[in-house]
């Protein structure tokens, strides 16, 4: 068997990838490309975290494998078992193989893309593979991988990796424009989405008193807080200097809070080298699918600084204080 195919077919992909103008949209381009490959029966894109989590039962931390297929669908709630995938992977090569048949042909093949500012990903595909293809289908991962980096640099912040403000507003725009179609009033329900806006307290104090390079240290150790708080399908964000923002989705209102309180609690229990105690303030709001994107956005941020004008380390719900500003009765805003 021979891959068969001419120039102009390659150069054409690779026009098409590199037209793509995100991470996102390149990477569904490029399981388009490979979908439309005759040898190819299955391909699929991963993004691989390495976090470190708490065992349940064990009195230390553990490094644990976070697996997202791409893309992430932030309306399901059921985590794939990507144990198959986990077991085909060997970090030290970038390539993993089935064991060859008896025509000499590989059943899958495990491409890792590492290197990018980003996590590492992963393409698994499935089919009947020679060396040639396998080679071929190695250089294309290669013009892949050169421009996930490309994109990686201009949609991620250098210093925490978290995707920036710019893939913030992409990402809210599709969150935004999915509960256009289909709302959600009853906010006990879980089929909610939440943003919110997490800035660290007195944040100008740990750089005055410790220097930039601590300041950028607990940026990067708070960073790594939320990654190690929220769940696998919820969207994290640097917004910019010492603000982050979170997209909850699938719980309602009540869940909501109590995720965002216990995260406040972890920040503040937490022991920062040198620095030692930070707190944070939280301002959410509850995605109504009729607001545009960036007055959801000025609403998280009016009930962060509610949070911060009534003595900072807290979670405010704009909702509540909405309904404030209609009563006039400032003097009832409940504080989680
Ligand atoms: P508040 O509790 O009201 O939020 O007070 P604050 O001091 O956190 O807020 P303020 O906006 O006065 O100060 C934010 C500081 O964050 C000022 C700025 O120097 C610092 N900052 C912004 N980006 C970075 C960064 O990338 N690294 C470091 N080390 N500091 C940063
Ligand atoms: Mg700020
Ligand atoms: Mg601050």
């Amino acid at each position: 068997m021979s891959p068969n195919l001419t120039v102009q077919q390659i150069l054409s992909w690779t026009l098409q990838l590199s037209a793509q103008p995100d991470y996102q949209a390149l990477t569904h381009e490029f399981l388009n490309i490979l979908a439309g490959i005759p040898w190819i029966d299955n391909a699929a894109a991963y993004e691989i975290y390495n976090h470190e989590r708490k065992i349940s039962g064990e009195s230390g931390t553990s490094r644990e494998l976070l697996i997202r297929r791409f893309p992430l669908d932030f309306t399901r709630n059921d985590e794939e078992n990507h144990t198959p995938l986990l077991a085909k992977l060997d970090h030290t090569t970038d390539l993993n193989l089935s064991a060859k048949d008896e025509s000499d042909l590989y059943a899958w093949a495990v491409y890792s893309v590492k290197g990018s500012g980003g996590p590492e990903r992963a393409i698994h595909l499935e089919g009947a593979f020679d060396w040639e293809m396998l080679d071929l289908l190695g250089n294309l991962r290669g013009i892949y991988r050169n421009l996930v980096i490309l994109h990686d640099a201009k949609e991620r912040d250098v210093l925490t990796k978290l995707p920036n403000r710019q893939s913030l507003d992409i990402r809210l725009l599709q969150v935004c424009e999915y509960y256009n179609d289909y709302q959600v009033i009853d906010v006990t329900e879980e089929k909610s989405s939440w943003i919110a806006i997490l800035d660290i307290d007195h944040f100008k104090r740990v750089n005055d008193n410790f220097g930039h390079l601590y300041g950028d240290e607990v940026l990067l150790i708070f960073s790594q807080l939320m990654e190690k708080c929220f769940r696998y399908n919820d969207f994290l964000f640097r917004f910019g200097g010492e603000e982050f923002v979170v997209i909850l989705n699938l719980v309602n209102q009540e869940a909501a809070i109590a995720v965002f309180n216990r995260f406040r609690e972890e920040v503040a229990n937490y022991n920062f080298p040198t620095v030692g105690r930070v707190t944070v303030s939280i301002g959410l709001t509850h995605v109504d699918g009729v607001s545009m994107p960036t007055t959801q956005l000025d609403h998280a941020d009016k009930a962060l600084y509610y949070a911060k004008d009534n003595g900072r380390n807290r979670v405010v719900l704009y909702e509540d204080i909405s309904v404030l500003d209609q009563d006039n009765d400032p003097s009832e805003i409940e504080l989680f």
